[in-house]
C-alpha cells in the first residue's frame, strides 16, 4: 500500500510517497522538498510565523509534484501521514491541516507521526537497511539521544543531552566563526582544511559514567577561542572548526560505544541531520568495525527533514491494519512531545 507523507515541523516542507508490500523493503516512489533556509538566513535563525506562511505556499504544489513524479493520482493512495510534533506549532498545523483535509476528501485514514520516529526509521529506506533490535544515535538540530530500539514504536531512552543538541552545537559554533546559518554543514566543510588537534577543546560528560551529553560548555570554549582569532587568518579559523568538530564527534562516538556495550547489542543506527557529517561517519565506522558492530545510516539526502521519513514511519507503524480503521478527521499537534510517549 502507498502512503503520502507531509513534513512541516520546522523550516522544510517535505512531501513524499512511500510504497510497502509484504515481504519487500519499503520503497520511496517520489519526493518533493522545499527548504526555507534562504528565507530565514537574513534573521540568523527560523522565524516561526514566516515558516508557517511558507509551508502554506508550498505544501500543495509539492504534493502535486511528488504525485506526478511517482506517476500516481490521488486515488492511488491508501493513507495520508503528517508530522504531529514535536516542532513549531504554527508550522505543524499547516502540514496537519493539509494532510487531514486531503484524507477527508479522499475518505482515507490520516496518520499522525512523531517527527523523531521519522528520523529514527529513515535508514530503513537506505540501500543497507538495519534489522531490529539496535541502538539508535539520534543527532539532529533539536535532539541528541541514545535509544534502545526493539521494534517499531518500542523505544527506550538510554541518555540524552542535558542542554544543547549536537546540531545546535555545530550551528552555534559556526555562528561564532562567522559562518552562515545553519552552520553545521559549513563548519564541517571548513574543518576539512583544518587541524583537529590545534585547539584543546573540552569533551563534556565524556567520563560521566552515564549516556548523557552536554554541549553548552563547548560553545563557550569556542567563543573564548573565536574572540582571540587573528582577523583574516583563514588557517587558524579552519583549525578551530576542525577542533570543534572533533570534540563533538568524539563525544558522540564514545557514548555510542558505551551504549552498545551496556545493551550488548551489535547494531548501531544513526539518524538526524548530524548523521550526514562525514567525520562522524568515518569515526563511527572505524570504531564499530573494530568491535564487530554494524552501523546503518540514512541516505545523505534523508538525514535532514523530509517527507519520506514521515510516510515511511506511518507505513511501518500501521502496516496494513490501517485499512480496517475507522477514519477520524479531528486533529491536534504536539509542539513538545517526548518520543518515549509514542
Ligand atoms: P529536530 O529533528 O531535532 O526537531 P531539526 O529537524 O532541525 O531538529 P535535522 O533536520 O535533523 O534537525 O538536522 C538539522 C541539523 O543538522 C542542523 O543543526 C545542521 O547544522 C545539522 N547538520 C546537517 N548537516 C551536517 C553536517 N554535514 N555536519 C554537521 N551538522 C550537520
Ligand atoms: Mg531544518
Ligand atoms: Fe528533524
Amino acid at each position: 500500500w502507498r502512503v503520502l507523507g507531509i513534513e512541516s515541523s520546522c523550516d522544510e516542507t517535505g512531501v513524499a510517497v512511500v510504497e510497502c508490500s509484504p515481504g519487500a523493503p519499503p520503497r520511496l516512489l517520489a519526493q518533493g522538498l522545499h527548504s526555507q533556509i534562504a528565507m530565514h538566513q537574513a534573521y540568523g535563525g527560523v522565524v516561526p510565523e514566516l515558516a508557517s506562511r511558507d509551508h502554506i505556499r508550498r505544501v500543495l504544489p509539492l504534493t502535486r509534484q511528488a504525485l506526478a513524479e511517482a506517476g500516481l493520482a490521488l486515488a492511488d493512495l491508501d493513507a495520508i501521514a503528517y508530522t504531529q510534533g514535536p516542532g513549531l506549532a504554527g508550522a505543524l498545523l499547516v502540514g496537519a491541516g493539509a494532510a487531514v483535509a486531503l484524507a477527508a476528501s479522499l475518505g482515507l485514514p490520516a496518520l499522525p507521526v512523531h517527527h523523531l520516529e521519522g528520523h529514527l526509521l529513515s535508514p530503513f529506506l537506505s540501500a543497507d537497511p538495519p534489522e531490529f533490535p539496535f541502538v539508535c544515535l539520534l543527532v539532529s538540530g533539536g535532539h541528541t539521544q541514545l535509544m534502545r530500539v526493539q521494534g517499531v514504536s518500542e523505544y527506550e531512552l538510554l541518555g540524552e543531552t542535558i542542554d544543547d543538541a549536537a546540531g545546535e552545537a555545530f550551528d552555534k559554533s559556526a555562528k561564532l566563526l562567522g559562518l552562515p546559518y545553519p552552520g553545521g554543514p559549513h563548519l564541517a566543510r571548513l574543518a576539512e582544511q583544518g587541524r583537529a588537534d590545534a585547539f584543546p577543546l573540552p569533551r563534556p560528560l565524556l567520563h560521566s559514567g552515564d549516556l548523557n551529553f552536554s554541549f553548552a560548555g563547548l560553545k563557550t570554549a569556542v567563543l573564548t577561542q573565536a574572540r582571540k582569532l587573528p582577523a583574516g587568518d583563514a588557517q587558524t579559523q579552519a583549525n578551530l572548526a576542525a577542533s570543534t568538530q572533533a570534540a563533538i564527534v568524539e563525544v558522540l562516538v564514545r557514548k555510542s560505544l558505551a551504549a552498545l556495550k551496556l545493551t550488548g547489542l551489535k547494531r548501531l543506527v544513526v539518524a538526524g541531520g548530524v548523521g550526514a557529517n562525514r567525520r562522524l561517519r568515518e569515526q563511527l565506522n572505524e570504531a564499530c568495525q573494530r568491535r564487530g558492530v554494524r552501523v546503518h545510516y540514512p541516505e545523505l539526502a534523508l538525514c535532514t527533514d523530509n517527507g519520506a521519513m514521515i510516510a515511511l514511519a506511518a507505513a511501518m507503524r500501521w502496516q496494513t491494519q490501517v485499512a480496517d480503521a475507522q477514519p477520524t478527521y479531528s486533529f491536534e499537534v504536539h509542539p513538545r512531545w517526548p518520543l518515549a510517549m509514542v
